[in-house]
């Protein structure tokens, strides 16, 4: 059995926190691989490393010192060693990185500091071998990951007898220069240690106990969700859970691993189990739906002509979205009229483009344009060929006068979105969890 375990910013964000995850880390030989992102907030006041990188960064882009800023960021490094007792010279590597740090320092390699010390701390405390990203995560010239060279050399990282600790976030590209990846990217750099070595789970360790069935800061305590597949995870994060970075799926999914989401302040919890294979999923779980999630602010356009030809129309219409690279989010068809949703902070800023343009080419009855509108997407595998569901969405949001704009069934049907005005959001999520979930 071999586990990859990446450890979020709170789980590392000062010395008590290491303790857990030595706590976690050894108490399963099969957490051989390790991989931090750099230390994070230790209260909601607090601020993370990263962040006090970036802003060293503009300060030196601009020309302000950043001496405060960089002395507070070494002070929470040695403040984690001295607490643990560890050895590491952070004082030695601080003055190289400041003795080397100018206006044209580039912003990649100084973010990507917070990780590494994280890291060396980390590998210390463990008695783990410290493995830099630059050395085993590659990126090609084109900016995508070199999957081969990063598979291959992190298979031979890990093949020694000590269990590994790499840096979240970063890695080099074919210069050797260092190139992060987008925030939250740790989330990436274990799910490719965890595809390189065909880990049996790919353990991602936060300060949650896993994904919640629906947000708790609309819902009150909403249940953990214990299993979910993949294909509903992209739905639910879609449509705006924030669970993990987006591109963390693709290499354990290519590989049929599952991902696990635990929490580091309660590692007895199961967490969120996220599988390929619907019957594992099944197994484990006896809920009908998975989760409900949402986002506000989308905007409607709606066209009308009449005896138009609907599909010509609706084509150039996306064209004229494609060009402003404005996506659509849900198309709504009728005989003679069609809707396109569209996220509003992305439409407002190309609205009188996109708007002109329609007109010019399809030369509509009329158009219009609403906005705040928010879509709810109650989302779960069982749904899958069951009667009655929408139905019941329906009835549930109605019989509360909650008025539905646009309705939308993914073709696998494994979720059911409904446009709800912006003011109706928070109400109609909780009405769904209570009908589907409570
Ligand atoms: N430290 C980086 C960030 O704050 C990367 C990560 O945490 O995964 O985005």
């Amino acid at each position: 059995m071999l586990k990859v375990a990446k450890f979020g910013g709170s789980s590392v964000a000062e010395a008590a926190q290491f303790k857990k995850v030595k706590g976690i880390v050894e108490s399963d030989p099969a957490r051989r691989i390790v991989v931090v992102s750099a230390a994070g907030k230790r209260s909601s006041s607090d601020h993370k490393l990263t962040d006090l990188l970036y802003l060293c960064h503009a300060h030196l882009t601009y020309g302000v010192p950043c001496d405060n800023i960089l002395q507070l960021i070494q002070e929470r490094f040695v403040e984690i060693r001295d607490d643990l007792g560890l050895a590491y010279d952070v004082e030695g590597d601080f003055m190289a990185l400041r003795a080397g740090l100018t206006r044209d320092t580039s912003v990649d390699e100084l973010v990507s500091r917070g990780e590494y010390f994280t890291a060396r701390l980390m590998a210390e405390y463990l008695g783990y071998e410290f493995v830099d990203a630059t050395e085993c995560i590659f990126f090609s010239y084109n900016g995508q990951f070199d999957l081969e060279k990063t598979y291959d050399a992190i298979r031979k990282a890990a093949s020694q007898d000590r269990g590994i600790v790499i840096p979240g976030f970063y890695g080099s590209v074919p210069t050797g220069k260092i190139k992060v990846m987008s925030r939250g990217g740790s989330d990436v750099t274990g799910a490719l240690a965890a595809a390189a070595v065909d880990a049996d789970v790919y353990e991602n360790w936060t300060d949650v106990s896993g994904i919640l069935m629906a947000d708790p800061r609309i819902v009150k305590d909403p249940d953990p969700i214990e299993c979910i597949t993949y294909d509903e995870l992209r739905e639910l994060a879609f449509m705006g859970a924030s669970v993990l970075h987006e591109d963390a799926v693709h290499p354990v999914r290519a590989k049929g691993i599952a991902l696990n989401i635990r929490n580091t302040n309660q590692p007895e919890a199961p967490g969120t189990m996220i599988v390929a294979d619907l019957e594992t999923a099944d197994e484990q779980q006896n809920r009908f739906i998975t989760g409900i999630s949402g986002r506000k602010n989308f905007s409607v356009l709606t066209m009308k002509k009449t005896n138009m030809n609907t599909n010509v129309c609706l084509q150039q219409c996306l064209k004229v979205l494609e060009k402003c690279n404005v996506p659509a989010e849900h198309i709504t068809l009728g005989l003679d009229t069609f809707a396109l949703v569209a996220a509003t902070s992305v439409l407002s800023d190309r609205l009188f483009e996109v708007m002109g343009e329609i007109q010019r080419i399809c030369e509509p009855e009329s158009l219009r344009l609403e906005e705040s509108m928010a879509l709810v997407a109650l989302v779960g595998r069982k749904m899958t060929c069951r009667p009655g569901t929408a139905g019941k969405v329906f009835q549930c949001l109605g019989s509360h006068g909650i008025n539905i704009r646009t309705i939308n069934q993914s073709a696998d049907e494994i979720s059911i979105t409904v446009g709800v005005d912006n003011k109706d959001y928070e109400a109609a999520i909780r009405l769904l969890y209570d009908e589907f979930a409570g």
